[in-house]
């Protein structure tokens, strides 16, 4: 079982995807490559994490951060001395740490950022180091010749999640919205699963003449990976957010994990293992419950591991505990990413538990 924790970490650290394989990959540093997709667009990949550069006329963009300093560092020096481009300004296109974990080496280059305003306050809140320039709706960037469109259509794998659009080579760049071909159900830590689908469907009203689709994680491809993350995601659309008085006692406990229940409770080896049991986990923002015939807890790295079982995941607004949502999953990796950014939720496949009509 340690094996399979050992592996869970690093599907954790990526959001879990294969890596794709690419001829014409040119590594940059030990964990950076990048590869193009058209004469003008790369893609820059940091693990399993995507984001892409644009160049045109001498200029360039970069959409996305690698997750630290170092390996953004590295990135915009081969945008800039390598290829000789003049970078002007950096996108970051959602909070999460795989997209703007390497902000303060973009600002540290002088190189100007921009996020949509939703971002900007979640990196507030969360003291993170915020963006330079915020936006509602749509922005656009000119690059060169080029012009390059911001969107932000809807919630999905966060709040804030933006697409960016290249329209001289018909790229689109979806962040963790869009999930590459046969994707895991992903870290649904921060989702609206319920806006998820329809958000999507709206890029695809807008964007679907894409030539190229890149996901924030795994291959690139087509506009199939449009129709993939609708489908995937579309069995929550019918099920409504809706507040549970009745909880509140339980998301209010203390942080970290409480064992409710369990028939049986063994630790070996550093993995404690818990036996039809119900096991209940909080953050600052957000509450899990998790009931499952099987639970393994990585003692010193207090992570958890699920094969089957059932999740509802709940927000703490004030004194207020909202239940986001409900579902029975296969694979569950939950792990405490750090005080800012709370508890990741990774889930393989997941169902809804509870339809309403409404
Ligand atoms: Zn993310």
């Amino acid at each position: 079982m340690k094996f399979i924790i050992a592996i869970i970490a690093s599907l954790l650290a990526t959001g879990a995807a294969s890596r794709p394989a690419c001829a014409k990959e040119i590594a940059v540093s030990e964990k950076l490559t990048i590869s193009p997709i058209t004469e003008d667009v790369f893609v820059h990949r940091s693990g399993s994490d995507n984001g892409i550069v644009i160049f045109s006329n001498g200029e360039a963009l970069i959409v996305s951060t690698p997750a630290d300093d170092s390996e953004t560092s590295a990135l915009i020096s081969w945008v800039e001395e390598k290829k000789g481009a003049n970078l002007v300004g950096y996108v970051v296109d959602r909070w999460h740490p795989d997209a703007m974990g390497g902000l303060p080496a973009v600002h540290r280059a002088g190189v100007r950022s921009y996020a949509h305003n939703r971002t900007r306050m979640i990196a507030r809140e969360k003291s993170l180091t915020v963006p330079n320039v915020g936006f509602d709706g749509q922005m656009e960037i000119d690059v060169g010749s080029k012009t390059i469109l911001l969107d932000h259509l809807g919630e999905n794998h966060t709040r804030d999640g933006i697409v960016v659009w290249v329209a001289d080579d018909l790229v689109l760049f979806g962040g963790n919205g869009i999930r590459n071909n046969g994707g895991w159900f992903g870290n649904i830590g921060d989702a609206n699963l319920g806006a998820w689908s329809r958000t999507i469907e709206a890029v695809n009203a807008r964007y679907g003449v894409a030539k190229h689709v890149v996901p924030g994680h795994g291959a690139p491809g087509g506009t199939e990976l449009l129709n993939y993350t609708i489908n995937l995601y579309s069995p929550f659309s019918t099920v409504p957010q809706r507040a549970v008085a009745g909880e509140a006692g339980t998301c209010l406990t203390q942080t970290g994990i409480v064992v409710e229940e369990a028939s049986s409770d063994e630790e070996h080896d550093g993995v404690r293992r818990l036996q039809t049991a119900t096991l209940f986990v909080r953050d600052a923002y957000k509450a899990l419950r998790i009931r499952s015939i099987d639970i393994e807890i990585d003692v010193l790295q207090n992570r958890i591991y699920s094969a089957i079982g059932t999740l509802q995941i709940f927000d703490i607004e004030g004194n207020l505990c909202r239940q986001r949502v409900s579902l029975s999953y296969s694979g569950l990796f939950v792990s405490h990413v750090d005080d800012a950014v709370g508890l990741a939720i990774v889930l393989k496949e997941a169902t809804p538990l509870e339809r309403f009509s409404n």
